[in-house]
């Protein structure tokens, strides 16, 4: 780390890259698909600490990225609905988000760390067998799942009960992907998943079954598809941004500390805000790599 307090001033470099982040369970031991509490605490941390800032999917999708300058954004996804990801614990008579389960790890760390953000999207499994149905606590899937949305989390496809994808035909993968929003509509009345993140990582035999369609009349529609690996993900604003097949890194001891360390030996690679969400500032002649820009106006640093 650091030996002063002073950290260094990063460039701006809205073409640089961004880190995915994919959690599965969130427990004890710690192993290949689990992240203990306390590693999962000591991942904000050091995140935080090196200037990373929680940024949502859907607003790094659309290039809303509005942080202060010379923070990066960072994103978090957690898979498959474990029950340590969100659970309820009853205090009296109310039951209150559990402070040793991820949302509630995220939330303390959140309030403690002004201007750290909020945000997540969670990959669920309204289908699945227990305990990876919607959290596993059947009582509370509504109350979990209202309090996902209504407090800007954002409730991603996963598919109805982790179908591989590639192994299906057309009319079972349809059904997977709308079964799956259908039954979340149950809970959350009109919502619409943004998101898929493909189980196993699988695409189906044709990109479009994915993308969007329709099966028992409900329709579904995909603005991204997440990987279950391939490194760090391009900024939304580059030529290499392709939102069907966003890579992501799997937040584990190894991964995570290779991708931090990269970052830190090569600054010039990372996503480092300008503070000004009206302009898009690169780096000088990498004009180049810009993808389609929005409306906002770019700046070549000099
Ligand atoms: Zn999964």
């Amino acid at each position: 780390m650091l030996a002063g307090a002073q950290a260094p001033a990063r460039e701006p470099n809205e073409l640089g890259r961004v880190m995915i982040l994919e959690y599965h369970k969130i427990d004890t031991p710690e192993n290949r698909w689990t992240r203990t509490p306390e590693n999962f605490k000591r991942d904000l941390a050091r995140l935080w600490e090196r200037g990373y800032r929680l940024v949502a999917l859907t607003d790094y999708l659309d290039g809303k990225i509005s942080l202060p300058a010379g923070t990066t954004p960072v994103m978090l996804t957690f898979d498959d609905s474990s029950p340590g990801q969100f659970r309820y614990i009853q205090r009296g008579n109310d039951w209150v988000i559990d402070p040793e389960c991820g949302l509630g790890i995220l939330e303390a760390f959140a309030r403690e760390h002004p201007g750290f953000g909020r945000a997540a999207t969670f990959y669920v499994l309204p289908g699945a067998n227990p305990p990876n149905r919607l959290f596993n606590q059947p009582e509370l899937a509504t109350r979990k799942l209202q309090y996902l949305a209504s407090q800007g989390y954002e409730i991603g496809n996963h598919s109805l009960w982790h179908a591989e994808l590639g192994r299906y035909p057309e009319s079972t993968v349809r059904d997977q992907l709308a079964s799956a929003q259908e039954w979340v509509q149950r809970h959350v009345p009109g919502y619409r998943f943004r998101t898929l993140a493909l189980p196993m990582g699988s695409y189906p035999k044709q990109l479009g079954w994915a993308v969007s369609g329709e099966a028992k009349g409900m329709a579904y529609k995909h603005d991204a598809i997440l990987m279950v690996a391939g490194g760090a993900a391009p900024s939304p604003f580059a030529k290499t941004f392709d939102p069907y097949h966003l890579p992501r890194i799997q937040a584990v001891e190894h991964d995570l500390d290779y991708w931090l360390t990269y970052f830190d030996r090569n600054p010039g690679e990372r996503y480092v805000s300008d503070g000004d969400a009206s302009t898009i500032t690169v780096a000088s002649g990498s004009t180049g790599k810009l993808g389609a820009v929005r409306s906002a106006r770019v700046v070549e640093r000099r």
